[in-house]
């Protein structure tokens, strides 16, 4: 594509900032539109009700935002955000048992989501390219079948409309985002789309944590078993910023939720283990419970529509949106960021240039979208709307052999690393079905089954903890 002069962002959340850092690599001018007051510290905004929750970026979205803002993750880690390794700094109770903590492969950063968006923001907008149009709500596309040409926006506080012409739009207005009604409005046939909800709830509290274990104590995850055939709970407690624990419990459909401070720990103490009951019984919360039920897997199919208007595309949650349980939202995001950056610096024939670039950033979210889906229909009570042909046959031998691969890589090192880079975005899905992890799965050493935390007596003492009040695990294990 020749390059644009002018691209417009829909949206500043994170997809959107990234999406604009990469057109002002290639446009002479950008503009971002967002209905928020974008905040110039690390606060929480409306347009981002999901930033109370635990956010983890993993290290694939990670490596993407340092390529494009270089040196932004040593500013995120100075200020105080944890690198965890995986799994050397995580204790995680899986499906399939207690995980190993093998060497480190690959890592993710934990920090709320206020200071994370806040630190990339600032390094975006300090590039000086990029003008945000804040507390401007858009209301459609300008254009016609064939072509975007602008946005048509209103001014939030005095109301006033106004089009605002562009080359190219990229539409990362979020789950919220009304591209399908904005393109059937310019007579375009409806894109298709995929559901999958298994009915994710998230609740949070933040707590003050014991001096010392900020640092020296490891993340803690306590997942389901979907194999219960019963509705899911899990709980994570992660190291933040500020010394403090991020504490999320969460469920899918018929799991019920804690909805008040009252039965936040009682709840936490129904999980498959007590450990994060445990954790959190001896320390100060410091906020409210925070409740979210944003959670169903759902995914456009733009690429699909046989006519794409040449000056479009779509990505981040507006595109597709993830059970947030695998924290792929972000990183998917950054993967588009990344296609889009391809494509407009590989350049070509302009005509058809936006299908392609629309093509590119839509292959990226393939591998989170069957991840999470594909484990989702599992659940009892998750609903489908959907037509993609990996959910609809061959679940059972699918799930058969996930779950193969998940008991050997909670105790085989090498299969571990291999499940680890595809979880982490790194090596995609494919790669489990590859010879050389074929052959992983049968050769490697596996170690024995572990039956209590793989907590060290060090960071049991940091946290007050005996082994003896450890061990068990309610329901299947191995
Ligand atoms: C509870 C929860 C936990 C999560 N945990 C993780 C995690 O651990 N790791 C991870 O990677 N992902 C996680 N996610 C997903 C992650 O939050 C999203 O993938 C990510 O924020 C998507 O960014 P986005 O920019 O596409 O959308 P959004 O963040 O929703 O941004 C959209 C922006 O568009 C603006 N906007 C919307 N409509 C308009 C309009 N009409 N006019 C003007 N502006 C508009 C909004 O104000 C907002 O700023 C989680 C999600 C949830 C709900």
């Amino acid at each position: 594509m020749t390059q644009p002069k002018h691209g417009i962002v829909l949206g500043g959340g994170w997809a959107g900032m990234l999406a604009a850092q990469v057109l002002a690599r290639h446009a002479q001018t950008v503009t971002v539109v967002e209905r928020d007051v974008l905040p110039d510290e690390p606060r929480h905004r409306k347009g981002s009700p999901q930033g109370r929750h635990v956010h983890v970026l993993w290290s694939s979205g990670a490596r993407i935002v340092e390529s494009l803002l270089p040196g932004v993750t040593e500013r995120l880690l100075k200020a105080g955000a944890h690198k965890i390794n995986f799994h050397q700094d995580l204790v995680t109770l899986t499906s399939h048992g207690w995980q190993h903590r093998f060497p480190p492969r690959q890592y993710a950063i934990m920090c709320t989501r206020p200071f994370l968006d806040w630190h990339v923001r600032d390094e975006i907008l300090a590039g000086g390219r990029i003008t945000v149009r804040q507390r401007t709500e858009i209301l459609d596309l300008v254009g016609d079948r064939t072509r975007i040409s602008g946005v048509r926006v209103r001014d939030v506080d005095s109301g006033a409309t106004q089009t605002l012409d562009a080359d190219l739009v990229v539409d990362a207005s979020g789950r919220g985002s009304r591209l399908r009604h904005w393109l059937s409005a310019l007579d375009l046939p409806p894109i298709e789309e995929d559901i999958v909800d298994a009915g994710i709830a998230y609740s949070t509290r933040i707590y003050q944590a014991p001096p010392g274990a900020t640092d020296g104590f490891p993340a803690i995850n306590v997942a389901a078993d979907h194999r219960l055939r019963e509705p899911g709970r899990f709980g994570v407690v992660y190291p933040q910023e500020d010394g403090t624990w991020m504490v999320t419990l969460s469920s899918t459909r018929g799991a019920g939720l804690p909805t008040s401070e009252d039965e936040f720990l009682p709840y936490a103490r129904t999980l498959r283990h007590p450990l994060v009951a445990d954790l959190i019984s001896t320390v100060e919360p410091l906020t409210p419970v925070a409740i979210s039920r944003v959670g169903a897997n759902r995914r456009l199919y733009p690429e699909r529509l046989e006519q794409w208007p040449q000056g479009l595309v779509v990505l981040g949650d507006a595109l597709a949106a993830f059970n947030p349980i695998y924290g792929h939202g972000m990183s998917a995001a950054a993967r588009s960021a990344a296609a889009l950056d391809e494509q407009l610096t590989a350049g070509g024939d302009e005509s058809g240039a936006a299908r392609r670039m629309q093509a590119a950033i839509s292959a990226v979210v393939d591998d989170p979208w069957i991840m999470a889906a594909s484990k989702d229909v599992e659940y009892v009570g998750c609903r489908m709307n959907a037509k993609d042909p990996r959910l609809t046959g061959g679940a059972t031998a699918r799930q058969r052999f996930s779950d193969l691969i998940a008991d050997r890589a909670v105790r085989s090192s090498a299969v571990c690393d291999v499940v680890t880079d595809v979880i982490s975005l790194t090596a995609p899905q494919s790669e489990l079905a590859s010879s050389r992890f074929l052959s992983l799965m049968h050769q490697d050493r596996v170690l024995p089954e572990l039956t209590a935390p793989p907590l060290t007596p060090d960071e049991l003492a940091l946290v007050d903890l005996s082994p003896s009040s450890l061990a068990g695990v309610k329901g299947l294990t191995g």
